[in-house]
């Protein structure tokens, strides 16, 4: 049920089939042009095909020209009540504009910044809120938020059609997790342009990114969602990416780098799998290969998931077995285990071989 229309913000294609793209948020003062790209950067390495960036003064929208020139990644201007820094974004080159339409000011403040995206040819996010429904829909989100929010959105959808305008995305996001999945499920039905998604102040890295995997994972199992965003109240912005880029490996829609299998462990245990697992996870972190790591605790399961993967380690008594494509390799006491597996990893992946 994904989108059938796609844009494009930047060179990135969203919605229509194209693979869900990531984005994040910049946390920094985004006229502190130095920490912003800085943070770009890191985002950008941790695998985001998009970046938001706040615009709520003057000295932002100035900062974004520069944040645009250098940013390896396309930048959406985010832009609450004040329509004119809207309109002085699209000038500073913003590659898309997010809207609230229920505080942008109105129709005709509307009207001037779709106006202004026609000319230059930018598209823009249409974003609903729970928090910021229009007041005529204030009776109806006490007796149904998620039809008022998705009426919402609807609503706003059609004045901007209204304007012949139909170049932009749209989201509707809650702090409720299914209104969240209702709320989209519904609007994914009832129109086709690209949906973003995101779970509001979804919280803490441990919640949040459980609530986001639970909310964005039940929607884009289902083929609904073309862009995400994990949100999640941590100053490292990049951490967002890395849970983004986690769900959607999770489901198969998109690869990108390796990918660590672990079983939970067990009684049978016998030797420190925790450690392992753990410097095994941090190295990988430096590898940009698809490959399949496997580390079973014990023979019961081990010995055939290990050889599943592309490389894997079935555990026995303080040692374990390395696997390589499927054939078991050698046994290794547990202090030169990891070392072991990554030299087998860089033999292989030196020789082009990752699968
Ligand atoms: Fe337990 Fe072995 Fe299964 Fe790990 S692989 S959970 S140690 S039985």
């Amino acid at each position: 049920m994904a989108s059938k229309r796609q844009i494009r913000v930047g060179g990135v294609p969203i919605g229509g089939g194209a693979p869900v793209a990531v984005q994040s948020m910049t946390k920094t003062e985004t006229a502190d042009v130095a920490a912003t790209l800085a943070q770009i950067q890191r985002i950008a390495e941790a695998g985001a095909d998009l970046v938001r960036v706040a615009v709520p003064r003057d000295k932002d929208v100035q900062a974004l020209r520069e944040l645009v020139r250098r940013s390896p990644i396309p930048i959406v201007a985010d832009i609450h009540f004040n329509h004119t820094l809207a309109l002085k974004a699209v000038d500073a080159g913003a590659h898309c504009v997010r809207i609230n339409p229920g505080n942008i000011g109105g129709r005709e403040k509307l009207g001037e910044v779709v106006e202004k995206a026609r000319s230059a040819g930018v598209p823009l996010r249409i974003g609903v809120n729970s928090g910021s429904l229009p007041k005529h829909l204030h009776q109806l989100e006490r007796e149904n938020p998620v039809e008022a929010l998705v009426r919402a959105a609807v609503e706003a959808v059609e004045l901007v059609e209204s304007l012949d305008f139909h170049n932009f995305k749209v989201s509707v996001k809650s702090t409720s997790v299914p209104d969240t999945i209702a709320a989209n499920r519904m609007l994914a039905e009832r129109i086709d342009y690209p949906l973003h998604l995101g779970i509001t102040e979804a919280g803490t890295k441990w919640s949040g990114t459980i609530k986001s995997a639970v909310g964005l994972g039940a929607l884009l199992a289902d083929g609904i969602g073309d862009t995400i965003r994990i949100s999640l109240s941590t100053f490292h912005a990049e951490e967002e990416v890395k849970v983004a880029w986690e769900i959607l490996r999770a489901l198969k829609l998109r690869s990108r780098g390796p990918v660590l299998i672990a079983c939970p462990t067990c009684g049978r245990l016998q030797f420190d799998m925790d450690t392992v697992v753990a410097e095994i996870e941090e190295r990988l972190q430096a590898y940009s290969e698809p490959i399949e790591v496997a580390v079973l605790g014990c023979a019961v399961n081990g010995l055939g998931e290990a050889a599943h993967a592309d490389f894997g380690i079935t555990g026995a008594r303080n040692e374990g077995l390395i696997f390589a494509h499927g054939k078991p390799l050698r046994k290794v006491p547990q202090e030169r285990l990891v070392d072991e597996l990554f030299r087998v990893i860089d033999e292989s992946l030196a020789a082009g071989r990752t699968v």
